[in-house]
């Protein structure tokens, strides 16, 4: 244990390290810069600097970058050096506080739908001094915002930033009607990330998984996941040890990884950090993310993030656990007794409003070419957004609604019938995986998000929502004196269930009733991306986002551009994939099978002329039938495609790809399937599931 303290955050210039390390003055002046938004001026920074200089030298870092999220959502780094060369031959090693608060990578490669004319092509990165620098491999890391020349957010982490002062700011006209004022709110977000870990070998074989992520063909496994027996089960040791260097690692750069376990699905696994503020939480899952890819090469393994890797098994999601909380407290705590809690309760019912009226946006912050295969398909949340409130917590609102009374049974005392156990007390929110967001005791558990993305959307979208719904509280109970606060903010919270309850649901989502239920009550069913993108340039989120300063129009638009863009080109490459893998691959396999058996029983034939030779004809027939369909569906795929690329309008392109492609897509899927498992094994040019998901 003395070890794990010793290097827990020894890789980070955390709170703790700026305290030892700074003057006094410099560091309670960056404090006021980190907890209340205060400007930092250059005198400081350049004392920050130095020390930090100092201290990643000491950790063995030649080289400093600045760390920031491109629209593509993924981290991004460019190491410059230390080293000042000087007259006499020598060099020194230096960093500037200029150096650390800003840099000017060349931004022209970087998505940015639209904003950046590319005479334009300078950005900017902005030290972030909420989320602490740390060093990985040498390299002092400095998380940063990125922006183009003219100011507008080309990154992730900016809007995400934005909407947390937004939720900051109307949560603390909340809470000082409550008679609690200035506090510091900020939203928690705990990521809980899903893995698969896969052999080296196989992966190397797969052309597929090299270049998209995922397997496009591959037949279902004689044993999935029914026997339900890797949930949680004894970790493989290889993976053990590639799991206890991963916390290793991870402690020293301060993620405070909590749990793993095996996942439903084989090879797959999970890790769950302990919640922390959504900036930093987001930058954390990033580099989990990054060390988990990383890491899996020392133990010959390959780490997969695509949210569905493999058919017939489930995907992977990611999990975001959000609340908020004020001075360390959670506002989503419900206590003993959530019907009298009515801070509770107007919190409650703020998120609530927050995700009904904006449920299509919080949809959106889950769409993905990767998350279309996984939503809705029995082993993730449906496409549609609803609340479960679990029993407890379903049932104080039910009463509110009707105007009743109703007291919380609080939590009951379970016996197991054996003296011997100890008894315990029974949660009061349970379980129901199949909601997309659920209430999980003090803090709300978003399911839609797919492992491979970015948590920052998401919680961009929820804060923004969540700050409306608070302003508006305010705005209203602002005018009422002290001594009608309560009865008018009761009312407000009956009122504001009332007008939502549509969005809760309780039951199972994964039942052909609920789609049915979900229409009829007037909730958005968005199957796939290309259906989900368009609400973003809605005049409805242009107008929350531009309220809360979180994204001006142009930058919203950019970010529609950017992720149909995104989805377009995955689908190009996923195609142009397919196309190759069928040419090449899969249909010279089973031609040269047909041909072996028509050879062979040709020679039986000869020699033998009555011998029973019907099973290879069979066979035979099955083979080139099978490959005559797989040749007649690739024609019509690259027929669509090329017609695809003619197709100039993104939106356009992307329903296309959508509706029209992704059928034949699957069909031809199908058909090569159905060789794959009549066509000899040695002779099948890429490990099947079988083996990919079986390896000792
Ligand atoms: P489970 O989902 O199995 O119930 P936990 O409740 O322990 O597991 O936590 C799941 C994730 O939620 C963890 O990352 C945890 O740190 C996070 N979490 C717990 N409380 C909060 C909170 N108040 N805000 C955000 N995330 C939280
Ligand atoms: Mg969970």
């Amino acid at each position: 244990m003395a070890k794990v303290q010793e290097i827990y955050g020894k890789l980070v210039f955390d709170e703790h390290t700026m305290q030892e390390r700074l003057p006094s003055a410099t560091y309670k002046q960056l404090m006021r810069t980190i907890k209340e938004g205060e400007p930092l001026d250059i005198e400081v920074a350049n004392v920050v600097a130095h020390a930090m200089k100092e201290w990643a030298i000491e950790e063995g870092a030649t080289h400093y970058t600045h760390w920031f999220q491109p629209l593509s959502g993924i981290t991004s780094e460019k190491h410059d050096s230390f080293i000042d060369p000087i007259d006499d031959g020598h060099a020194i090693m230096s960093f500037s506080g200029k150096e650390l608060i800003q840099g000017e990578p060349d931004a022209s490669s970087f998505p940015s739908g639209g904003l950046r004319a590319t005479f334009e092509a300078r950005g900017y990165t902005a030290w972030d001094p909420t989320s602490f620098a740390f060093i990985k491999d040498e390299v002092l890391c400095i998380p940063t915002a990125f922006c183009s020349y003219n100011g507008e957010a080309l990154d992730k982490k900016t809007p995400l930033l934005r909407s947390m002062r937004a939720v900051h700011e109307q949560a603390n006209r909340v809470l000082a009607l409550f008679g609690e004022p200035h506090q510091r709110v900020v939203a928690t977000v705990g990521a809980e990330q899903e893995y698969f870990l896969i052999s080296e070998d196989d992966y190397k074989k797969r052309l597929d998984l090299m270049l998209t992520g995922r397997t496009l063909f591959g037949y279902a496994p004689c044993k999935g996941q029914e026997l339900e027996d890797h949930y949680f089960g004894a970790i493989r040791p290889t993976v053990n040890n590639f799991m206890k260097e991963l916390d290793d690692e991870l402690w020293k750069l301060g993620v405070p990884a909590k749990t793993k376990h095996n996942e439903v699905a084989p090879c797959q696994h999970e890790l769950a950090p302990l919640f922390a503020n959504a900036n930093r939480a987001i930058d954390q899952n990033l580099l989990t993310m990054e060390e988990m890819r990383l890491l899996a090469s020392h133990y010959n393994l390959v780490c997969l993030e695509h949210e569905k890797p493999f058919e017939h098994i489930n995907g992977s999601g990611k999990h975001n656990n959000w609340s908020l909380a004020a001075d360390g407290k959670n506002l989503l705590e419900p206590g003993d007794h959530p019907m009298s809690n009515l801070r509770f309760l107007v919190f409650l019912a703020g998120v609530i409003q927050a995700v009904d009226d904006y449920q299509e946006l919080l949809r959106m912050t889950a769409a993905s070419a990767g998350n279309d295969h996984r939503l809705g398909a029995n082993e993730a949340p449906p496409a549609i957004v609803s609340m479960f409130l679990g029993d407890d917590l379903g049932q104080v609102v039910d009463a509110l609604i009707q105007d009743k009374d109703y007291t919380s049974h609080g939590p009951t005392e379970m016996d197991l019938g054996v003296a011997e156990l100890p008894n315990f007390l029974q949660d009061n929110s349970d379980r129901n995986r199949t909601s997309p967001f659920a209430f999980t005791g003090n803090k709300f558990e978003f399911r839609m998000p797919g492992s491979e993305q970015n948590l920052s959307d998401a919680n961009m979208v929820l804060n923004t929502a969540m700050a409306r719904s608070l302003k508006k509280f305010a705005d209203e109970m602002e005018g009422v004196g002290e001594d009608g606060f309560r009865s008018a903010a009761l009312a407000y919270v009956k009122r504001t269930l009332r007008d939502h309850q549509r969005i809760i649901f309780n039951g199972d989502g994964y039942s052909d009733e609920w789609p049915e239920e979900a229409h009829r009550r007037g909730l958005a069913d968005h199957r796939t991306t290309a259906d989900a993108l368009p609400c973003l340039v809605d005049q409805k989120s242009i107008d929350l986002f531009s309220e809360f300063n979180v994204l001006d129009e142009a930058e919203v638009r950019s970010r529609y551009e950017v992720k149909l863009e995104k989805y377009n080109k995955t689908m190009n490459i996923e195609i142009r994939t397919m196309k190759r893998l069928v040419r090449r691959d899969y249909l010279p396999a089973i031609n040269r099978f047909a041909a072996e058996i028509a050879e062979n029983t040709w020679k039986i034939k000869q020699m033998l002329p009555d011998a029973p030779v019907e099973p290879q004809e069979k066979k035979l027939k099955t083979l080139v039938d099978g490959a005559a369909k797989i040749n007649e569906l690739l024609s019509r795929l690259h027929e669509l495609h090329y017609a695809s690329l003619e197709v100039a309008d993104q939106q356009e392109r992307a329903n296309m790809n959508a509706h029209q492609i992704i059928p034949v897509m699957d069909d031809l899927r199908d058909a090569v399937d159905a060789m794959e498992i009549i066509v000899a094994r040695e002779q099948w040019p890429v490990p099947t599931y079988n083996e990919i998901l079986f390896y000792a």
